[in-house]
């Protein structure tokens, strides 16, 4: 429900005493920031933003910003006078590009003596679990040295279907990734509006989201929503997997003047997104992200029940091993209704479960010529469907 001020639980006056206070900020910017509207990147507004930062930081704040601008400074290299025409150029351009913008950050930040550090992501490597881990460490490791991390998607190495595609989605996933308790995404929109504030006089702002709900979506949604790279519904999609690492989610327009600093003064300025108050662990918020393999596990109810109790799942309770996947894949089990019940990481690939399905662990190495686990999924590595859609 979107609340004003009034809202049920805490102020927003309440709530922005704690935004405030927030240690490890992400900050995110966008490219339409960057350029001005114009043709390559603007330095000194790079720099103005690398002097709040570092104010931050005196602080004893952590920032990493996550960055576009790599196809926008990369554009006018490739001298083609014409819009970019396919993906190849739009990825020639972002590695002609990201050099250029790197470069602009890296002088700004040296000049305040503050080192920076470039980290491209993928998607890949956030739902790989080793490769998640490793960024994760990367990044906190920097973090923890006083380093900036300016983050961006690889576009070069990306195809579309492997793309996070825009970057509000890449800076929640940051903002996961190094246990952020602010990120604030700068747009060229002063927040959010209940409807199009460019097309109707009458839309109201809106200061506070205490919970991202369908009647908050439908309002970034469809046809009359707002501009922006990613546009309000990627704003919406960034605000809701924040929450669910706790994380607040500020949006504001970066065009005003100090639009980082405002963030911390007294006055709230742009659209607060709450976190939720008791988000799931790193581990388990990896597993609902993740990307399913091609298959599935169908329990029995006695299963069900045990995994709604919060238990693991035992091979005893499982009827059917559909499709084929890999130890350590990441699955979906089934309620005997057909009910999506949970998704988890499996500890049998899918031949051998489906030689241990419906027997006990007694059986196992008999069966399959090894001692396995007695969990086929143990509950730490297993979320349930509705904890994993809470606060939505
Ligand atoms: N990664 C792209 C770039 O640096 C921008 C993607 C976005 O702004 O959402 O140009």
């Amino acid at each position: 429900m979107a609340s004003s001020a009034s809202g049920p639980n805490k102020s927003l006056a309440e709530q922005w005493r704690e935004v405030i206070h927030a240690r490890r900020v992400v900050v995110k910017i966008g490219s339409n920031l960057l350029t001005g509207g114009g043709e390559g990147l603007r330095p000194e507004w790079i720099a103005a933003r690398a002097r709040e930062i570092a104010r931050l930081m005196e602080q004893g704040k952590r920032v990493v910003v996550v960055t576009s601008g790599a196809v926008a400074a990369g554009r006018p290299l490739l001298k083609l006078n014409r819009p970019l025409a396919s993906l190849q150029e739009k990825q020639a351009a972002a590695a002609a590009g990201q050099g250029v913008l790197m470069r602009h950050y890296e002088e700004a930040f040296e000049s305040l003596g503050i080192h920076v550090a470039q980290a491209l992501l993928t998607r890949d490597d956030v739902e790989n679990r080793q490769r998640y881990l490793n960024a994760r460490d990367t990044l906190k490791t920097l973090l923890e040295l006083g380093l900036v991390p300016i983050v961006n998607e690889n576009d070069t190495v990306m195809t579309d279907q492997l793309k996070f595609g825009d970057n509000d989605t890449l800076s929640a996933n940051v903002a996961d990734l190094v246990d952020a308790d602010l990120l604030i995404l700068l747009s060229d929109i002063d927040g959010l509006y209940d409807s199009n504030p460019r097309i109707n006089p009458e839309a109201q702002f809106i200061p506070l989201v205490e919970r991202v709900t369908p009647e908050i979506e439908a309002m970034a949604g469809g046809a009359g929503s707002l501009v922006g790279k990613g546009g309000m519904a990627t704003k919406i999609k960034a605000a809701r997997m924040a929450a669910r690492s706790g994380c607040r989610m500020l949006l504001t327009n970066g065009f005003r003047e100090d639009p980082i600093s405002e963030v911390f003064g007294a006055q709230p300025v742009g659209t607060l997104f709450l976190g939720l108050d008791n988000p799931l662990p790193a581990r388990k918020r990896w597993i609902v992200n993740a990307r399913v393999g091609r298959g599935e596990i169908l329990l029995d109810a006695g299963a069900s029940q045990a995994l709604l109790q919060g238990r693991s799942l035992l091979a005893k309770g499982i009827t059917t091993v559909l499709g084929e996947f890999a130890r350590g894949a990441v699955v979906h089990c089934q309620a005997p209704d057909g009910q999506q019940l949970a998704k988890g990481i499996v500890n049998y690939n899918s031949s051998d479960l489906a030689c241990i399905a419906g027997r006990h662990s007694r059986q196992f190495e008999a069966i399959l010529g090894y001692l396995g686990t007695e969990e086929v999924i143990h509950r730490d590595n297993l979320v349930l469907t509705s904890a994993a859609t809470q606060g939505e």
